[in-house]
């Protein structure tokens, strides 16, 4: 059996930092979380980053707008809360009602407050080398890893997607630790030939089972970032019942990794942690610390 790498455990081990952090302050770090429309499954994470901010001692402030806000009316409301010093962080809860821009509206973050770290300048400075917000997913698999002691440095890294939320800043960063780091997307060919290579592979493309026995070398450590419902919910009322699933099978896999991440309790702990984490550097900045 490989070692199953606990995104809850590692979370909890972490959180007393942050609450430590927290205490150090001499103001609540505060997050704005910005909702437009009723998508379940945002509601979802909002609740799960309320409730994570709530036992840090870390305050969370939701902005629930209506499916049809218009882009000038999100604006306004994102550039008062730059403008707001009790604010210290901005998120834009994904994906945006299709009539929506989502670039262009991150893009209006200031980027201290960008705690996603999505904006094009937090991506510029993660480019350089010189990251000040790491996108909390990417940040999360990293610190799973610093966690379990697993070094990426002179490792073979190999990761699936290449999205500004997740693959492009977890490659970045697995390279800033010393990775050679080749990246697989949708336009890859022999993709298994590529991940055959890899000690560390990390997988975030949103797509179940893509990854199995044919493309795990031996002794490799597999990073699930995958989430997918495979419930079949017809309706929307069946959705809290859906079964979560990463891109790794699991079952196919074990075998022959030396560890890896569960689906769910796996990368998605982390990633709320990370989010915070970034939350209170923003604080830091911001805020004196008490004495
Ligand atoms: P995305 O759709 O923006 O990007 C998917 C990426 O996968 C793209 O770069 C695409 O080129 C690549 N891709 C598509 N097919 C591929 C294939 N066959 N082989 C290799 N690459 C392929 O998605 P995202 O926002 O990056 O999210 C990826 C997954 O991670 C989703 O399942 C999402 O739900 C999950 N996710 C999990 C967390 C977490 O906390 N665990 C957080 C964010 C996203």
């Amino acid at each position: 059996m490989p070692l199953i790498l606990d995104g809850k455990k590692a979370r909890d081990s972490y959180k007393s930092r942050l609450i430590e952090r927290v205490g150090a302050l001499s103001c609540t770090p505060t997050l704005a979380l910005v909702q437009i429309g009723d998508n379940r499954e945002s509601t979802i994470y909002i609740e799960q980053k309320k409730k994570f901010g709530q036992t840090i001692g870390a305050h969370t402030e939701h902005i629930h707008l209506p499916e049809n806000a218009t882009e000038n009316s999100i604006s306004s409301r994102i550039l008062a809360l730059n403008r707001r010093d009790d604010v210290h962080g901005i998120i834009i809860q994904l994906p945006l009602p299709a009539h929506l821009d989502r670039l262009s509206l991150i893009n209006l973050i200031d980027p201290e407050k960008d705690v996603d770290g999505l904006t094009d300048e937090n991506q510029r400075l993660l480019e350089e080398g010189t990251p000040r917000h790491i996108p909390a997913t990417a940040k999360g698999v990293s610190l799973l890893l610093d966690f379990y002691g697993i070094s990426p440095a002179g490792k073979k890294a190999v990761v699936f997607g290449r999205s500004r939320l997740v693959g492009h800043p977890a490659a970045k960063l697995l390279e800033m630790k010393g990775a050679d780091v080749s990246v697989c997307h949708s336009k890859t060919e022999d993709p298994e030939k590529i991940s055959k290579t890899a000690n560390i592979l990390v997988v975030a493309v949103g797509k179940p089972g893509l990854i199995g026995a044919r493309h795990v070398k031996e002794g490799a450590v597999v990073i699930d970032v995958g989430i997918n419902s495979v419930s079949g919910a017809k309706l929307e009322e069946e959705i809290p019942k859906r079964k979560i699933v990463g891109d790794v099978d699991f079952e196919a896999v074990q075998s022959l990794a030396s560890a890896i991440s569960p689906v769910p309790g796996g990368v998605g702990p982390m990633t709320v942690l990370s989010l915070f984490d970034n939350l209170i550097s923003s604080a830091e900045k911001s805020c004196p610390r008490q004495r």
